[in-house]
């Protein structure tokens, strides 16, 4: 049974794997027997060393998700060097918090553009190639902000509201060539996404007081739910969201 999630011989790239989710869920497929691409726009030591050090493969590869430009060279780069591609985790977001009413254009435009259009645009130059080489796993993380409006922060939840809706579209059009596309909605985890949250003692003590399993996430605890949807275990799972968020939806 375990053998349904082995990804040994498989090559997936993570994006924004320098910390994190990223960083947890590229060590966990990593730990699941796949080589991983971190992708991101700085070096990712510790992810490497961690990865390096089970005996499995890790490449970083530069590039700005802020920008679309070096998007298929990611992915023609991926299969140049390890021959395949076989999994796709859409992860890096960046987040801008600001009064609704004063909300600028910049933080709605640099959100979009890499929470939602890089996301995109990545997925499908990923599914080009699994639709001829046999399938693959495309992995998109969302938010509870897929599913509540949040306050202070109108483009990240327009990004991660639309995130779950191309998972959807794209799942329904690429299941079919055994492509299956789901996303990952996690709860409040510690990262450096929530750090000004967590320094909040307010907000901080309002977020802990409604999360039943009384604790904040960490990284790792996406490992189970991301090995599970890049791995065999899933073929017949097309666009879920997996609710990774210590019980806050059913509150
Ligand atoms: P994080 O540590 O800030 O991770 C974000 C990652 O995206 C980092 O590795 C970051 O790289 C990378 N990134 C940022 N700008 C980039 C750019 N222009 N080009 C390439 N990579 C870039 O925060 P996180 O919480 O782990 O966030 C990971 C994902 O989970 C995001 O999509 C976030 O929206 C989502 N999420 C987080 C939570 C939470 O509670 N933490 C909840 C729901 C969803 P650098 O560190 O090198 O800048």
């Amino acid at each position: 049974m375990t053998d349904m999630f082995n990804l040994s011989g498989k090559v997936a790239i993570v994006t924004g794997a320098r910390t994190g989710i990223g960083q947890g869920i590229a060590e966990g497929l990593a730990e699941a027997g796949a080589d991983i691409v971190g992708a991101g726009h700085a070096p990712m030591p510790e992810t490497e060393a961690y990865i390096s050090g089970l005996g499995r493969k890790f490449v970083y590869y530069d590039i700005d998700l802020g920008k679309q430009d070096k998007i298929q060279a990611l992915v023609d780069d991926t299969i140049k060097t390890f021959g395949r591609l076989d999994i796709l985790v859409n992860n890096a977001g960046i987040i801008r918090r600001q009064d609704v009413l004063d909300f600028s254009e910049e933080n709605w435009d640099d959100v979009i553009s890499m929470n939602l259009k890089s996301l995109f645009f990545l997925s499908q130059a990923c599914a080009r190639y699994m639709k001829d080489n046999g399938g693959g796993k495309i992995i998109n993380i969302a938010s509870m902000l897929s599913f509540q409006g949040g306050i202070r922060v109108v483009s990240y939840t327009a990004s991660k509201s639309g995130v779950t809706g191309v998972t959807k579209l794209m799942a329904n059009e690429l299941a079919k060539y055994n492509i299956q596309v789901n996303a990952i909605a996690p709860g409040y985890i510690a990262t450096n996404n929530t750090d000004a949250l967590i320094k909040d003692p307010k907000r901080s003590a309002e977020i802990l007081g409604r999360i039943p399993a009384d604790r904040w996430g960490k990284p790792e605890d996406l490992k189970g739910a991301a090995v599970f949807l890049a791995s065999r275990a899933s073929d017949y799972v097309s666009g879920h969201v997996l609710a990774v968020d210590g019980g806050w939806l059913a509150r």
